[in-house]
């Protein structure tokens, strides 16, 4: 087995209490906006996989009003730390007339929302809303309609709380700068 001498060192950026704290936000925030949401047509959360599942998981248990989950696979990165240009998405949704919410992991560029949210739009849903943990909004070169933000971002590789580099560091509990 060859080793692996690769020695990455990560700056902390958000703690777990920080983390907590903003999302129990974030889901109060949600719950009063959309309060007009029923047991019969509740709120979907659309999960943008695979970064987004760890802030879902936690954000799902923060918001008090009806809410069901569904998932999106999306992949704008390849091997490297950076844009591959172009995005696959996959998926098998059925959202026509729900007020849909999607949770993203890390806006950038802002292909990836932009694309996404132009394949949900075609879907016809009562609403479409965006929630993502970070922003980079010095990266983003294409618009992004952002409802709800955890943390505004510095143009650095972040890594932690289900957001990975080639699968590694999904599994810290905080978020931090990948220094390579
Ligand atoms: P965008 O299309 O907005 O340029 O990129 C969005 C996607 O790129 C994110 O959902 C995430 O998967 C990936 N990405 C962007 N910035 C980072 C980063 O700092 N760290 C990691 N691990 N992924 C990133």
């Amino acid at each position: 087995m060859s080793e692996n001498k690769t020695i990455n060192t990560i700056t902390p950026l958000f703690s777990v209490e920080v983390i907590e704290k903003r999302i129990s936000e974030i889901g109060k925030a949600i719950s009063d906006d959309f309060d007009m949401v029923t047991q019969d047509c509740p709120l979907l959360l659309i999960v943008v996989l695979k970064g987004a599942f760890i802030f879902a998981a936690d954000l799902l248990r923060t918001i008090t009003i009806p809410c069901g989950i569904d998932f999106i696979h999306a992949s704008s990165y390849g091997s490297e730390k950076t844009s591959s240009g172009s995005v696959s998405i996959k998926h098998n949704l059925s959202i026509t007339d729900r007020h849909v919410l999607l949770v993203e992991d890390i806006i950038d560029t802002g292909l990836t929302i932009q694309q996404i949210s132009a394949e949900l739009i075609s879907m016809k849903p009562a609403s479409l809303s965006i929630c993502t943990l970070l922003d980079k909004p010095n990266a983003r070169k294409h618009p992004a309609d952002i409802t709800y933000t955890g943390f505004v971002v510095p143009d650095a590789f972040i890594v932690g709380y289900g957001i990975d580099y080639n699968e590694r560091f999904r599994a810290l509990p905080s978020l931090g700068i990948l220094n390579s």
